[in-house]
């Protein structure tokens, strides 16, 4: 599903088990073989249920975790197991923004450390002058005030924070940001201005973005791509239009159908029922396809045979046996 070189970032058959204290043969499969790219300037959301495994996608990327197996190859380089010291040159490239702006920033820090720290860590050689202006600039880009930078986080907002984790993520001039469930938090109002400033840097500087979020009706005003996750795999990768005109996985279709409609006979239309039942535990993941224990679908060779990603043309890509 890959083509080597032509992407900005490229995640190969990517696994994160995590061990389990006590017990050496049980592990948590919170990512059990995810493959997809992301082109340069392009935003790919990444959707699916709280626990599906997204945000270890995340993590395994910029490092904050070393994966179990599988690849990330950031602008060519392989970087799955650079040591910390050799990760200095990738983490130029790409930064995160998490969910939480509370916990994202340190109290006792004010803005103006909070935007320097980065510059610090880098190592660049700058002067306490070229940081401080790279800070105000920071701050401005966001649409914030300069004069905000010697106040502390607790003086602002939950929209205001995120904006100052923006502006700390791309005071680096990272070629690709993760923004990790950044907006979920925020009220409607602001959620839109968050999108519509990433909208605007994308333009303006060519960011690439993997997007995550579980609301699926906001990745398709974000995302480029889609793809859909559930319980440590990549269930459909396609356009984000074509994901809501032709979903064509049952837990994509169960996922759009659980979306609340404005018109009750909008709603009706829709025959789709709702995803019924519980996410099975990463801990002992059901043989065979991951939604087979919820799929009304579900066949003979779904409870036993593991479906391996289909290529249905025009780049929409769906792992269920319904497409053999
Ligand atoms: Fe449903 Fe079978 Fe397709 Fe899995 S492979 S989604 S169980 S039809």
């Amino acid at each position: 599903m890959t083509e080597t070189g032509k992407h900005l970032l490229e995640v190969k058959d990517l696994k994160q088990y995590f061990p389990v204290a006590g017990n050496r043969h049980l592990a948590v499969r919170a990512v059990d073989g995810v493959s997809f790219f992301i082109d340069r300037g392009e935003t790919f959301g990444l959707v699916g249920e709280s626990g599906c495994g997204k945000s270890t996608v995340a993590r395994a990327i910029i490092r904050l975790n070393e994966p179990t197996d599988g690849q990330v190859i950031l602008d060519g380089q392989d970087i799955t197991h650079l040591k910390e010291r050799e990760l200095v040159t990738a983490r130029k490239k790409m930064q995160m923004v998490f969910q939480d702006p509370y916990s994202s920033l340190n109290g006792r820090m004010s803005i103006r450390e909070i935007l320097e720290e980065p510059l610090i860590a880098q190592n660049r050689k700058l002067s306490k002058e070229e940081r401080a202006l790279k800070a105000r600039e920071a701050l401005l880009r966001v649409g914030l005030s300069a004069d905000y930078l010697n106040r502390y986080p607790h003086e602002f907002s939950g929209g205001q924070r995120q904006r100052i984790c923006i502006a700390r993520a791309l005071i680096v001039n990272p070629e690709f940001l993760i923004c990790d469930e950044a907006i979920s938090a925020l009220d409607v109002s602001i959620q839109a201005q968050v999108v519509n400033m990433l909208g605007d840097f994308q333009k303006e500087y060519g960011l690439t973005y993997l997007f995550i979020a579980h609301d699926l009706s906001m990745v398709r005003y974000v995302s480029h791509r889609v793809g859909v996750m559930y319980l440590g795999h990549l269930m459909e990768v396609c356009e984000s239009e074509e994901i809501y005109r032709n979903p064509l996985h049952p837990y994509t279709q169960g996922l759009l159908a659980s979306i609340p409609v404005a018109n009750p006979r909008e709603a009706r239309a829709n025959e789709t029922p709702a995803i019924e039942g519980e996410v099975p535990s990463p801990l002992s993941p059901p043989d065979g396809c991951a939604f087979h224990t919820r799929c009304p679908h579900a066949k003979e060779i779904c409870r036993s045979v593991c479906p391996q990603m289909k290529d249905m043309g025009d780049g929409h890509f769906v792992c269920c046996h319904l497409y053999a």
